[in-house]
Order: C-alpha cells, then sequence, then structure tokens
C-alpha cells in the first residue's frame, strides 16, 4: 500500500503542493465576495506598483544550467526527493518540463495580478568550503547569476535580477559588479545552506564592495525547512549581521526571522531566544534605522505565524521598515496555508475565510497578498500598513 502511495506521489504531491488550479488563467471570475475582498483591499493601493521582494527560480538543468543534487532527484531519498519535488510541482512543473517554464508560470500569475508588480528574481549559489570552494555535496541546489539576469530579462519591465553571491567565492566581487551591471538591487543569502557566517571578518571587503555598489543584501534568518541545511541553522542567527550592520551593509532580514530559537550572542549564557526576537532587538537598535529592514514572506504560513505575526503586527512602528515578499512557489504549496488556525487565533476574520480559500485556487500570489493585508492583530486590531507592500522611492530597491 505504502509501495503504491510512493510510485504516485507525483499525484499526491501535486495534490499537497499545487492544489491551487490557478483559474485566474483561464479567466474564470471571481465570486462577489473574493471580487470585494480584493477590492477592499487593494483600493489603498490603486496607482502604486507591488513589490515582491522574494521570488526564487528552481529548476532540474533541463534547457538550464541550475542544478540540483542527485539525493533531490532519487526516491532512496524521499525527504529531499519529496521536498522538492513539492517546491516544483507547486509552481506545476512536470517531470520532463524546460526550466524556464518556472518562470514562465511566475510571469503569467503576476501579469494577471490586478496592480503592476515589482519582482525580484533570486538565484541560489552553491554552499562553499573555506576556501571558496564549491562544495556540491553539501548543496541543495544551484540557480546561476546567468539564469536569473537572463529570465529576468525575458520577464520585461518589473522584473529585477537577485542573485546568489557567496563571499567566499574567488570572483564574489567581480559578480557583484556584474550584479550591478545587470540591474540587480538584491544579493541573496541562506546562510545555513550556503555555509555562509555573516558575522566572518573574512566577508568585509566583500561588505565593502556591496556598499559601493549601492546593493542590499538580503538574508534569510531563522531556521529553513524549505531546503536541506546541513550547515546547520546558526548561522541564521540575526545577530550574527551585526557585524555587517554596523559597518554600514543595508540588509533586508527574510521572514523577519520568524522561526527557530537562536543563541543569544549579546549576553553568553542567557537563554535562548526566538530568532524574530533577536530580530527585533536589532530593529531596536537606532544605530541600525537607516539600513536594516524585515521583508515578510512566510509570516503567515501555519509553521511561523505563532512566532512573530503578532509582534509584527502590533509593533506599527517599524511597519515603514517591513517590505512585502511572496517567497514564491511557497504560497503555492497548500499544506502551508492554514487559514482556519489564523482565524481561530484572532488574526483573521471568519466571513474573509471562504473568499481567501477560493483566492488560492485563483491565483496563489494573489492570495498571499490579500492574506497579508487581511490579517490583523487580534487585540489591537492593527493590520500591516500600506506602504509595506508597494514600491517606495525612499528605498533603492
Ligand atoms: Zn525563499
Amino acid at each position: 500500500m505504502l509501495g503504491i502511495a510512493y510510485l504516485a506521489f507525483p499525484v499526491w504531491a501535486h495534490w499537497i503542493a499545487g492544489a491551487s488550479d490557478w483559474s485566474v488563467l483561464e479567466d474564470a471570475p471571481l465570486s462577489p465576495e473574493a471580487r470585494r475582498l480584493v477590492d477592499q483591499h487593494l483600493e489603498p493601493l490603486r496607482g502604486e506598483t507591488l513589490i515582491d521582494l522574494h521570488a526564487h527560480l528552481a529548476g532540474r538543468g533541463q534547457g538550464s544550467a541550475c542544478w540540483v543534487h542527485d539525493d533531490l532527484r532519487s526516491r532512496w531519498h524521499p525527504m529531499s526527493w519529496v521536498r522538492f519535488e513539492s517546491y516544483l510541482s507547486a509552481a506545476r512543473m512536470g517531470s520532463g518540463d524546460q526550466d524556464a517554464l518556472f518562470a514562465d508560470r511566475l510571469f503569467a500569475l503576476t501579469a494577471a495580478m490586478p496592480l503592476d508588480v515589482q519582482t525580484h528574481l533570486l538565484g541560489f549559489d552553491f554552499a562553499r568550503d573555506e576556501a571558496g570552494k564549491e562544495d556540491r555535496d553539501g548543496s541543495f541546489f544551484h540557480v546561476p547569476d546567468e539564469w536569473i539576469y537572463a529570465q529576468a530579462q525575458r520577464g520585461g519591465e518589473g522584473f529585477r535580477p537577485a542573485p546568489s553571491i557567496h563571499p567566499r567565492d574567488p570572483i564574489a566581487l567581480e559578480r557583484l559588479r556584474t550584479a550591478a551591471a545587470q540591474g540587480a538591487r538584491l544579493v541573496k543569502w541562506l546562510p545555513a545552506a550556503h555555509n555562509i557566517d555573516p558575522a566572518s571578518p573574512d566577508h568585509e571587503e566583500f561588505y565593502r564592495e556591496v556598499i559601493a555598489l549601492d546593493l542590499t543584501l538580503l538574508v534569510h534568518c531563522g531556521d529553513e525547512h524549505a531546503v536541506v541545511t546541513p550547515h546547520g541553522f546558526e548561522l541564521g542567527n540575526p545577530l550574527r549581521l551585526r557585524r555587517p550592520l554596523d559597518m554600514g551593509v543595508r540588509i533586508v532580514v527574510a521572514h523577519c526571522a520568524t522561526s527557530g530559537t537562536g543563541e543569544d550572542l549579546d549576553q553568553p549564557g542567557a537563554p535562548r531566544q526566538p530568532n524574530h526576537r533577536l530580530f527585533l532587538r536589532l530593529m531596536d537598535d537606532r544605530r541600525y534605522e537607516g539600513h536594516l529592514f524585515g521583508e515578510i514572506s512566510t509570516i503567515t504560513q501555519v509553521n511561523h505565524y505563532q512566532n512573530g505575526l503578532a509582534d509584527l503586527l502590533e509593533r506599527t512602528d517599524l511597519h515603514p521598515r517591513l517590505i512585502n515578499g511572496s517567497d514564491w512557489p511557497l504560497p503555492a504549496i497548500h499544506v502551508l496555508y492554514q487559514l482556519a488556525p489564523l482565524t481561530k487565533a484572532g488574526f483573521l476574520a471568519p466571513e474573509d475565510r471562504a473568499p481567501l480559500a477560493e483566492l488560492y485556487d485563483y491565483n496563489p500570489l494573489l492570495f498571499d497578498l490579500i492574506l497579508k493585508r487581511a490579517v490583523r492583530h487580534p487585540e489591537t486590531g492593527a493590520p500591516f500598513a500600506d506602504e509595506i507592500f508597494v514600491v517606495r522611492e525612499k528605498l533603492p530597491l
């Protein structure tokens, strides 16, 4: 029985991950209730450009130089295989599809959004050893810079490349300069997956170049469950960002670090703290006011919302420093989004639940946006401020 379920994995992976019908692409109409919810939450943003600071591209190396670890292709490593298949299945990638289709699908859903969107397409570097050599066995997948540049160009206006550049790569500085020349504003790191310690003094030259080129680092902090992280979650401790922040590097902390706990590096021996609290400690440090920001993708997911959604809604003083992201394709992985517990915890009005569920089937990107527009602090009723969701001139992103 288990064997049959296992062999039938592509079917149930799609059911779990890609259950959204994406009916927007078939021009299916929304119900009046769902239309009303969309209008209510987008009306204040009319005339603005939405921002999505965090959208992934990925592929199997079919028609591209994207690379995937063998374990992810093998049913002998079911945990890794299921994770990556769910990821691709969420973007509706079949096993024979060319990698460009992953980007095409994102372009189509973005084009169907009711307002213009500026989307940053993220690359993914290899993990590297101390000498900067690619550690393929310690890597999960790889999305090269050139692929990101080509897809951003293909996507046209509204899509910006955001390559992932490991600071130990011997040609890291050259790659940074190319990124800037290609119109990138962001460089993505996932320290636990890439084996990057942001606190290392070895990266100071890299940080100086990031500042000189007016680039911003988008750094995943907190635990990570979407990818395998053989290098340990401790590298994702937000307090490890103090060195680049002290140097003046502009940093956006992905997901506002809303998962896991970290060592309190400021007070050795003190109990571990939720990572999002360590992130908030940095946000409250006045020295970092002009160059530390938080990105709010995934914070409404079932495995994140208890870690910080209430804190972030309540801290309206920090909203000018929060920025929206989708973490595409995660919004299309159904199991990650559970509206019942969010409603029960008081974050969602009960009447919004059915229209939101309808939006999930319609366009998972629009669902993700409207869900974050709809959540309220259970006690104060504070929503996320409008400015979080739109391109702001004062932010060089
Ligand atoms: Zn991500």
